[in-house]
């Protein structure tokens, strides 16, 4: 029995209007019924984004008539009697900044290939080729797919989860390349900015390098780094073979800024190997109709947060202490969210969909980031790893052979639990406490591990006497407007709300900026009552609310004053650049 051979043509009729026309040619497709849907997301961005409510006009053909289609679901569409050869048309608009949407516009677009063409219910294991029609005054197309020969518009991807990991850029970006670790990189420019090509060759080079060091070996041929500038702008996506980052086009000079861009790059390229190809097993094969749960994004998103920066200090792009401000942030982040009594690194991977990508305003008390705290485990992981083998071995063992095992010799993706075995087989050591507390919402005790390697977490706040409400205050049309309760506050307890307007406190109308409240957290007492005329939705009331010790933490992390010379030995090798 013959596999069906699919083909898609893409045109730009009306890029300004912001569409793209796409045909998707069936051929040797021999069951009576063609069911083709479009995903509802897109590997890496862990959210149902509906890809489908910008298709219109889906329209089946055999070579001489129209021939029936029905849509039977949000995303899919029933050919009742497909022909031999099978043509069907539709149009997608796509009018949406982001790494992970459609963006067509005059002079160019950004196709997303899974929120772009559809796939053959159950047949995403099917290769397929992609020809593009490019508009007139376009000349580039940067993507990781690769050409067929003697064309240089049609591409091939060997399945569908290849075509849905393989964005493409089209339109007259600024296009050069260099070589690292073996691999030929394209670096494709969209929006302009005041960047150095020859200096982020150079830097990128070198960031390059020390990955694949850590890995092993770089498995790609072809890389291509396609990035947006904006005037502001951040973010990325990671793919098999290519990323897309956001920047904003005239940082590249600022020395913070750019190096919080090569953060980005050394994130998401550190992802070519981590979630792309070393995996949870619930990360791919993919289903594209629905949410993909996993508790693992922990590892995947945490580890490669810890890295992002680590891999810029190895690079010599951070001092040690602006290194250790970065690390640092994660605890910050974390300790100041209510949130992290509630829910764990693992329950906040598995609920990704509900919770970390559809942020309220209650996140902050039931939600943390599994970015953030999965780069804190991460820190513990390596420091006692290092401490435990005196040097000799760390994380990125770990990482090399859990690559080695489950995506080389085995090529599958791995149980949690799995994954602890072999990092404990592989560096001798127990690690259970670490793995046991991403799925507790206890802390573990850090600063255990910090002092392993001669440095100390320190809450500079910790003896503070600081007064708070426990609100966050925004100005809106010279209103101030209550937009967020923390968790067991002062304002928690007396029932204020968020979109309360604030008018008076004590008697004393608020200005505008807020000074009034400032001057009584500065001067009130510790459970001092204190009287606040709100209005809330047009009526007016009351609210007696407590004042409070303030929570806020602000760590930093610090050589400790009394550090053995063997937790000084590791803590050199822990931060070294010369890996
Ligand atoms: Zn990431």
């Amino acid at each position: 029995m013959p596999e069906p051979r699919v083909q898609f043509t893409i045109s730009f009729t009306e890029p300004h209007a912001h569409y793209v026309d796409v045909e998707m040619d069936v051929t040797d497709f021999d069951e009576k019924m063609l069911d083709i849907s479009m995903p509802v997301w897109t590997p890496g961005s862990y959210l149902i984004r509906e890809y489908e409510r910008h298709v219109e006009l889906v329209e089946a053909f055999s070579e001489t008539d129209r021939i029936a289609c029905e849509k039977i679901s949000k995303n899919t569409w029933r050919i009742q009697a497909p022909a031999n050869k099978t043509k069907i048309s539709y149009r997608v608009y796509g009018f949406e900044v982001s790494v992970r949407t459609n963006m067509i516009l005059a002079d160019r677009a950004f196709i997303n290939p899974a929120a772009t063409f559809m796939y053959i219910k159950g047949r995403i294991d099917i290769d397929c080729t992609v020809k593009i029609n490019l508009p007139e005054k376009w000349s580039h197309i940067s993507t990781g797919l690769p050409r067929i020969a003697q064309n240089r518009h049609v591409f091939y991807a060997k399945n569908f989860d290849i075509l849905y990991d393989s964005p493409l850029e089209l339109g007259n970006q600024d296009i050069w390349h260099f070589h690292a670790a073996g691999v030929a990189h394209e670096f494709a420019m969209v929006g302009g900015g005041n960047y150095d090509k020859q200096q982020l060759s150079s830097d990128i080079t070198k960031i390059v390098e020390e990955e694949t060091k850590i890995w092993g070996e770089n498995p790609n041929t072809q890389y291509v780094f396609i990035t947006h500038n904006y005037q502001t702008g951040g973010g990325g996506l990671e793919h098999l073979n290519s990323t897309v980052l956001g920047a904003s086009r005239n940082a590249y000079q600022i020395p913070s800024a750019y190096k919080n861009f090569l953060c980005l790059v050394a994130h998401e390229y550190f992802h070519l190997w981590n979630v792309k190809r070393l995996r949870p097993k619930e990360l791919g094969p993919f289903d594209y109709d629905k949410e993909n749960y996993t508790t693992g994004l922990w590892i995947m998103e945490g580890f490669t947060s810890y890295y992002d920066n680590l891999i810029i200090r190895r690079c010599g792009f951070f001092s040690i202490p602006e290194y250790l401000d970065m690390l640092v942030n994660d605890f910050n982040q974390v300790y100041n969210r209510p949130g992290y009594r509630i829910q764990s690194a693992a329950l906040a991977s598995y609920d990704a969909w509900i919770k970390h990508y559809r942020p309220d305003e209650n996140s902050a008390n039931t939600s943390i980031s599994y970015y953030n705290k999965g780069a804190m485990l991460a820190v513990a992981l390596d420091v006692h790893i290092l401490s435990e083998t005196q040097g000799t071995k760390r994380l990125d063992n770990v990482l090399r052979s859990a690559y080695q095992t489950f995506y080389k010799k085995e090529n599958r993706g791995f149980e949690e639990k799995e994954f602890q075995t072999l990092a404990e087989a592989v560096t001798g050591t127990n690690l259970s406490e670490i793995f046991d507390a991403a799925h507790r919402t206890e802390e573990l005790d850090y600063n255990k591990y910090f002092n392993r390697v001669g440095y100390q977490l320190v809450d500079l706040n910790h003896n503070k006497q600081e007064l708070s409400l426990g609100i966050k205050i925004a100005i809106q049309e010279g209103r101030i407007i209550l937009k967020n309760v923390e968790r067991g506050s002062g304002a928690w307890d007396a029932g204020l709300n968020v979109d309360d307007e604030l008018i008076a406190i004590n008697g004393n109308r608020l200005d505008a900026a807020g000074k009034e409240l400032e001057f009584i957290l500065q001067h009130g007492q510790v459970d001092e009552i204190i009287d606040i005329l709100v209005s809330r939705d047009g009526l007016i009331r009351t609210i007696h609310a407590p004042l409070r010790r303030s929570t806020k933490q602000q760590w930093v992390i610090q050589q400790k004053p009394d550090a053995t010379p063997f937790q000084k030995r590791m803590g050199e090798i822990w931060l070294s650049a010369e890996i």
